[in-house]
């Protein structure tokens, strides 16, 4: 996707700071970040938002999980707690179109969001 912002964190075209990488995810810290600590992970493929997963998918979804929980861990907030959230069309409030998941933690966050 060559007009994607994440696409070009993914091929060096614009700098992040790198939590997290391997052949499938990226993970790197939020440049506006609403937590002591905020993370997303992205897919390297590019995906617009969760509603557009496929069946074939399923296996990069589940191991941005796995390794949400074990960033998690990690960078030192598992023990209090933290959220992983994906925001998904223009309801959701998603502002970048290749799908993310946050993670957030080292406060207490609220709920119900706004
Ligand atoms: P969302 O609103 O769920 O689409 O989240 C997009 C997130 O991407 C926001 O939290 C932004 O602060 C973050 N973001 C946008 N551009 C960058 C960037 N160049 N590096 C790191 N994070 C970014
Ligand atoms: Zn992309």
């Amino acid at each position: 996707m060559d007009n994607c912002i994440f696409c070009k964190i993914i091929k060096g075209e614009i700098p992040c700071k790198k939590v997290y990488e391997d052949e499938l995810i990226l993970a790197f810290e939020d440049i506006n970040p609403e937590a002591p600590v905020h993370v997303l992970i992205i897919p390297k493929k590019h995906i617009d938002s969760l509603d557009s997963l496929e069946e074939e998918d399923k296996d990069i979804l589940s191991h941005i999980f796995i390794k949400a929980k074990d960033l998690a861990r990690e960078l030192g907030i598992a023990e209090d707690g933290y959220r992983v959230v994906n925001n998904c069309g223009i309801n959701g409030g998603q502002t970048v179109l290749h799908m993310h998941f946050h993670i957030l933690g080292g406060r207490n966050l609220q709920w119900p969001p706004g």
